[in-house]
């Protein structure tokens, strides 16, 4: 009896302790998995297929061309993977946990311990039961980050880190990028790979080389060929969210968006910044229209005060602080870069979530007028 409970027990911290180690072992085995994939493109492209097997068939003038384009988006896709896994995707800050701290209770603002219900909630924070923070508008706990993540669109164990306010730019990058390089190669390799070049190689001799080259060749149209399923899938689920404004979590509420504008640029720059050539690069948005915290919507009318700390009447600069690595801690007036470039300080960005969080603004038909079904499109409204 008591060696069958020591098994038992046995045998339940093993299996703890598996299920731990498989929570650390699988993002890293993931992670490794794609950059082998990276490699492999990589390699049977340049060496294999732009290097041999397109001068056996006397293909020579293709080489640079298809060199260069695949070569550019392969780059960006690599840079856009490595961003949206490294980046954090937004957390909490100091700055926001005083400011709920020193507002909670407060009769004119909507800040308190109301548990987050499964619908927009423009204009208000919520307490979070997991880590018992008080958590701004769009933000959502998760499980695998063990933290609540700014407008957090969901946790992907692909780019093993959650996709959220700081780093979704890059992943949609990454989803783009991705199919277009998987495209290039696809559309590329298909003459060598069916065979459609066989009578421009009548007289070419087929050795153990060649053959080799072959297989690698069919094993990469295999790869490409299901990139192109699984990221046009992404793809076009995760841009047309986008142009709504709209995250993932976010298509399951059943009342409509507040935060979605008629024009679809408009929806983009809250992600992406104002347009820009830095909406191409996975880079930090030049001039963000968001800080992360506290979210435009649709018909909002600033007070005048307020409007020069968005991108919507000025280039922005104050919200670059928001995607500084430190941001809104102390480190940003340290920074020479941001110090030259910021004109409005950490008091105005809490204005204007005071704006944002008032129970006045809630109570006004303006901003939340809009909070009603059946107006925005489909997203946002799935029964
Ligand atoms: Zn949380
Ligand atoms: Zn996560």
């Amino acid at each position: 009896m008591g060696s069958a409970c020591s098994c038992t027990g046995l045998g339940d911290a093993l299996v703890d302790r598996l299920s731990k180690a498989s929570i650390y072992v699988t993002p890293r085995v993931i992670f490794v998995g794609c950059l082998s994939v990276f490699s492999y493109t990589w390699y049977v492209y340049n060496i294999v297929f732009l290097g041999r097997i397109l001068l056996r068939v006397n293909k020579h003038d293709y080489v640079h061309s298809f060199f260069w384009l695949f070569n550019t988006l392969w780059t960006l896709t690599l840079w856009s993977y490595l961003r949206a896994s490294f980046t954090d995707p937004g957390r909490l800050t100091d700055e926001w946990r005083s400011f709920t701290v020193q507002t909670q209770g407060s009769a004119d603002l909507n800040v308190g311990f109301r548990f987050r219900q499964r619908r927009f909630s423009c204009g208000e924070a919520s307490s979070c039961p997991r880590c018992r923070e008080v958590s701004p508008e769009r933000a959502h706990h998760c499980r695998e980050c063990n933290a609540c993540i700014l407008r957090m669109d969901h946790h992907c164990p692909w780019i093993g880190n959650c996709v959220g306010f700081r780093n979704h730019k890059f992943f949609l990058l990454l989803a783009a990028y991705g199919l277009a390089a998987s495209l290039v190669v696809l559309v590329t390799i298909s003459p060598e790979l069916f065979g459609w070049s066989d009578l421009a190689c009548s007289d070419c001799l087929v050795t153990i080389g060649s053959f080799l080259d072959d297989l690698l060749l069919s094993i990469l149209g295999l790869v490409t060929t299901l990139l192109v399923l699984f990221l046009g899938f992404v793809s076009s689920y995760h841009w047309r969210l986008v142009l709504a404004n709209c995250t993932t979590i976010e298509t399951w509420y059943d009342n409509a968006n507040p935060y979605t504008f008629p024009d679809r640029i408009a929806n983009v720059s809250q992600v992406f910044g104002a347009p820009g050539v830095d909406w191409v690069l996975p880079l930090m948005p030049l001039q963000p229209q968001t800080d992360g915290f506290s979210f435009a919507r649709r018909s909002e009318v600033l007070p005048s005060e307020l409007t020069s700390i968005t991108a919507l009447s000025s280039p922005g600069l104050a919200l670059n602080s928001c995607f500084a690595p430190d941001s809104l801690s102390t480190k940003y007036d340290t920074k020479s870069f941001w110090k030259s470039t910021a004109t409005v300080s950490h008091a105005s960005i809490r204005d204007l979530w005071v704006f944002r969080y008032s129970r006045k603004v809630l109570a006004s038909p303006t901003p939340c007028s809009v909070c009603f079904p059946g107006v925005f499109g489909r997203w946002g409204q799935r029964k």
